[in-house]
């Protein structure tokens, strides 16, 4: 039987970051508007990536959303470099401050759309049939959202267990007394490795290009330290045109 078809002025695909904000400035410009997020909650990136050790390697503070100042006064990071679930944790707190989950329609991967030029206006479709018209769509859907597992000879015929940072199972993994291989960019090695070393029984990094070789160097944040790195940020937030110069600061040194 087909789905009733609902009908919106913007449908925005993915609650991560983007996604949030996205529907928090539409839905205040007055439009109608819905969400739709394959997850079963906000975070986007920060919701799939719960790998041990994983955390931001940008300063929190430019992970902060900058449309409320009352928000931005009112969170503190924990920690220079935060962790993934605080990160999650600051993704659930902007979608409860500005109550914005009754929007967005969790579980519901859209797997068409379709642009109708008659009616100049997106056909959607979830993967349960569900379907929803909009004049805009906002794909708010990440870059890095969809997990790639390489095609490895012989991978068919391994029998443990194959996990993917990107779609890390909720529960807690026990990798105590485990052979673990583990295949990943530099970056992505620096957070996993640290946290697997004490409980494996034995480790082995694959495809590690080595680039170059870095430590992140965390900082626990007191209120002086968060303060002054407030100040620094704003202080340099009109002399940079973009962000990407921010991005080539994160302290890098060296350690194989
Ligand atoms: C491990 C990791 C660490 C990172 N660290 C940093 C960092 O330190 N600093 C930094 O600036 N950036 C970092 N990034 C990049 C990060 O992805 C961005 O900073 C940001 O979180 C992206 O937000 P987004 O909302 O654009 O996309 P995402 O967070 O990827 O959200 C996209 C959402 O869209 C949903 N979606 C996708 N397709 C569909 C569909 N068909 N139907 C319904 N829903 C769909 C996904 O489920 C997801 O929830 C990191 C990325 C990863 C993977």
């Amino acid at each position: 039987m087909t789905k009733s078809l609902s009908k919106y002025d913007v449908a925005i695909i993915g609650a991560g970051f983007a996604g949030l904000y996205a529907l928090y400035k539409i839905r205040s410009l007055g439009f109608s508007v819905r969400v739709f997020e394959a997850g079963s909650n906000v975070g986007g990136t920060w919701y799939w990536n719960r790998f041990p050790g994983a955390r931001c390697d940008v300063n929190s503070l430019e992970y902060s959303y900058q449309f409320s100042n009352e928000l931005q006064q009112e969170w503190n990071w924990s920690e220079q470099y935060s962790p993934q679930s605080e990160i999650l944790e600051y993704a659930n707190h902007v979608a409860d401050r500005f109550d914005l989950r009754t929007d967005i329609q969790f579980d519901t991967p859209i797997v068409s759309l379709l642009f109708d030029e008659k009616s100049d206006t997106w056909l959607g479709e979830s993967e349960k049939g569900e379907r929803f018209e909009a004049s805009f769509c906002v794909m708010a859907t990440g870059c890095l959202s969809k997990e790639n597992i390489p095609k490895f000879d012989g991978i068919e015929n391994f029998t443990g267990n194959v996990l993917h940072t990107g779609k890390w199972p909720h529960r807690p993994m026990d990798f105590s007394n485990k052979h673990v291989g583990i295949s990943a960019p530099v970056l992505q090695l620096s957070k996993q490795f640290p946290s697997l070393q004490s409980k494996r029984r034995h480790s082995q990094c694959f495809n590690a290009r080595q680039l170059f070789r870095y430590q992140l160097v965390m900082h626990r944040w007191t209120r002086i330290t968060r303060n002054t790195s407030r100040i620094a940020m704003r202080s340099l937030e009109p002399k940079i045109p973009d962000a990407t110069p921010l991005l080539t600061t994160v302290r890098i040194i060296c350690q194989r």
